[in-house]
């Protein structure tokens, strides 16, 4: 459906966990999560009353993201049921790629059609420092699992951190020299209190298109990024810029947290709660949600952090 500044709203963030396997210095605090009781979280049959109330308001295309998604023990039945929804064309994830080596196949079987994963750095001290717990070789052995359960794509996100993978751009551009994967950059964006993000951190995506002028725009596929390729590339370049060129105009997500807090915005702290509703009645709420999304968040920076009132762990990204 439309919301009133006539945006089609077709794609839900489905955030179905908040704990993780790694701590990403940009995204959760080191002590982890505080652990809500069990009966806040929406649960299984309540994530997919949502998933069938948002396709029945016209959301197709359905991204299951966490905290990880992969460390939820019910995570294959999700994915299946939610791929069963009548109206979801789609389902998609966002996991930090560690234990894709066990479940990357029956992911592809249950119904998920794209991956991307999570890889800041291809240095094995580098990734250690910013995961605080995960080793370079279990991403890349998930990238690998990805790329042989055949997925219709997989794509690998890098956070750019200035101080930290800025020298890096190049070597992991040229990934998609080697393998059939988009790799995307995307700008830190001020969630957390970080006193090792200073302003330095919060690095331009410009930088990327500066590091390498051999890439050459490619046309937009209907996503964030704005796309670029490599010569002989077999995957693409993506820019995401949220903090530098936003893209509310044309934004068309909605997100829903593990406790079934229905965000309208990733950026404002307004959220509404669908925990404990029929379906129907979540439907009404996701309708006037969705109809009354805000046209814009505020201003980001390194000095002006996101609204959003919760860590990216919490949200889903
Ligand atoms: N655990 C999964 C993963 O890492 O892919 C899914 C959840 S994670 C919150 C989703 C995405 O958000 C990841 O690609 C992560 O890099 C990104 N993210 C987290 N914090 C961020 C921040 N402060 N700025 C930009 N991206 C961030
Ligand atoms: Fe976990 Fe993903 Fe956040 Fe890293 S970015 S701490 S893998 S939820």
């Amino acid at each position: 459906m439309r919301d009133q500044f006539e945006r089609e709203i077709n794609y839900m963030r489905l955030s179905v966990t908040d704990r993780c396997n790694l701590r990403c210095r940009y995204c959760m605090p080191e002590d982890g999560v505080c652990k809500k009781p069990h009966e806040q979280m929406l649960n299984e049959d309540e994530m997919i009353a949502a998933v069938e109330a948002a396709a029945s308001l016209g959301i197709e295309k359905l991204r299951i993201t966490g905290g990880e998604p992969l460390v939820k023990r019910n995570i294959m039945s999700l994915c299946a049921r939610a791929a069963h929804v009548p109206g979801i064309r789609e389902v998609c994830m966002t996991t930090n790629g560690v234990l894709l080596p066990k479940l990357a196949k029956g992911l592809r079987a249950a119904g998920v059609r794209r991956v991307n994963i999570s890889l800041d750095t291809l240095n094995p001290d580098k990734y250690a420092y910013i995961t605080r717990m995960g080793t370079l070789d279990q991403a890349l052995a998930g990238l690998d699992a990805a790329l042989d359960a055949g997925f219709d794509k997989v794509k690998i996100n890098a956070v750019l951190i200035g101080g930290f993978n800025d020298g890096e751009i190049e070597e992991m551009a040229k990934l998609t020299l080697t393998y059939p994967v988009d790799v995307r950059f995307i700008e830190l964006m001020p969630m957390l209190d970080q006193p090792e993000f200073g302003e330095r951190a919060f690095i331009p995506y410009t930088r990327v298109l500066e590091t390498l002028p051999q890439a050459v725009p490619v046309r937009a596929d209907g996503g964030v990024a704005k796309l670029y390729r490599l010569p002989g590339a077999k995957g693409n370049i993506g820019l995401i810029s949220p903090v530098n060129a936003h893209f509310c105009a044309g934004c068309n997500r909605i997100r829903l947290t593990a406790d079934g807090k229905l965000k309208p915005c990733l950026h404002s702290a307004d959220e509404i709660s669908l925990k404990g509703m029929t379906r129907e009645a979540m439907r009404e709420t996701m309708r006037q949600v969705i109809f009354e999304k805000p046209a814009c968040h505020a201003e980001l920076s390194a000095s002006q952090r996101s609204q959003a009132g919760r860590n990216m762990n919490q949200i889903g990204g």
